[in-house]
């Protein structure tokens, strides 16, 4: 039987064309998703595509007002008849975007976020590819019970491995702790093993909103000044973006236990593109009261402190039992 597949489009390069074929020059969140949906059919892709528009930005500018629209529209598509919901959307934030929504919906049907390296009009564009992929991922019953998925370059991770790590090359999403899960093309799709999360609910209830956290990225020599600055600008919480196992200047570290200990969460990521950040090593979590972001980098870890401080779950140890879950 043919699947219903929810699109939902919010822009990104995977709508975007430009002045000229070389691809250099463009703007993203272009051409309507109909156009794309359109185009697929034309190509004989296997399935129902209900389309709509949701948003036309590059993902750099998405905020809480957007993820909330997309987070109802993809509630509701599921609730209905969808087989699975495809989300096209910019590649700079995809990871954490698919994260939020991982962590906020029921890993039951999927939820395929998708999007392009080189717009649509570019010579090599990948768009379509990536689309088809993404079609065939979300009607497969084997895509249920594995979270939100993020199909880009032929392969297809887990929106808790993945992460965009280089800026223009077609296969610029890595995976860590795990890499790709599944290999796919428009005409076949491999799991590389069962479905982890199957039967799991929402981690977390949608929120009303989320509270500031910001990220603060160390550097050799630096001071206490950001994170004096990031307090007074009215942060909640604070990932710090460390060195190496998630370290920072003495300076800083200080003045991230004044703010842990009085009351702002703080939680120790690494600028490192892949490793553990794990607790107590040169720095005494234990202490200090801080949180290791474990494998999550400094986007998830934001994301995921949000969630927290929205649930009302600031204890170091609640914290830290969330960010070693898998
Ligand atoms: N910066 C834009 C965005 O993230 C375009 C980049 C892209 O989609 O690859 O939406």
């Amino acid at each position: 039987m043919t699947k219903r597949i929810t699109v939902l489009a919010t822009g990104g390069t995977i709508a975007g064309s430009g002045a000229r074929g070389t691809g250099r020059g463009y703007t993203p969140g272009r051409i309507g998703v109909e156009t794309l949906a359109a185009e697929a059919r034309a190509l004989g892709i296997a399935a129902e595509l209900d389309t709509e528009d949701i948003a036309a930005i590059g993902s750099q500018n998405i905020d809480w007002a957007l993820w909330e629209r997309l987070h109802a529209h993809i509630a509701a598509a599921l609730a209905r008849d969808a087989a699975g919901v495809i989300v096209t959307h910019g590649t700079d934030t995809a990871e954490e975007t698919a994260f939020l929504l991982d962590l906020t919906l029921a890993a039951g049907k999927p939820v395929v976020v998708v999007g392009a390296m080189r717009p649509a009009d570019a010579v090599g564009s990948d768009g379509m590819r990536n689309f088809a992929n993404a079609v065939r991922v979300a009607g497969d019953p084997a895509a249920c019970g594995r979270g939100v998925l993020v199909v880009m370059g032929d392969e297809v991770f887990a929106a808790s491995d993945v992460r965009k790590a280089a800026t223009t090359s077609v296969d610029a999403f890595r995976g860590f702790p795990r890499g790709p899960i599944a290999a796919v093309t428009p005409s076949s799709l491999d799991w590389f093993g069962p479905p982890a999360r199957a039967g799991e609910g929402a981690r977390f209830a949608w929120p009303a909103a989320l509270p500031q956290v910001d990220i603060l990225a160390a550097y050799a020599g630096m001071g206490d000044c950001t994170v004096e600055a990031l307090l007074g600008c009215g942060a909640r919480g604070l990932v710090l973006e460390g060195m190496g196992q998630g370290n920072a200047p003495d300076a800083v570290i200080a003045a991230l236990a004044r703010a842990a200990r009085g009351g702002v969460p703080v939680v120790r990521s690494s600028r490192v593109d892949q490793g553990y950040v794990d607790r107590n090593l040169e720095v005494d979590d234990d202490a200090l009261g801080f949180v290791a972001a474990r494998s999550h980098g400094p986007a998830k870890a934001r994301i995921l402190l949000q969630l927290l401080i929205a649930s009302g779950i600031t204890d170091p140890a609640a914290m830290q039992a969330h960010f070693d879950r898998r």
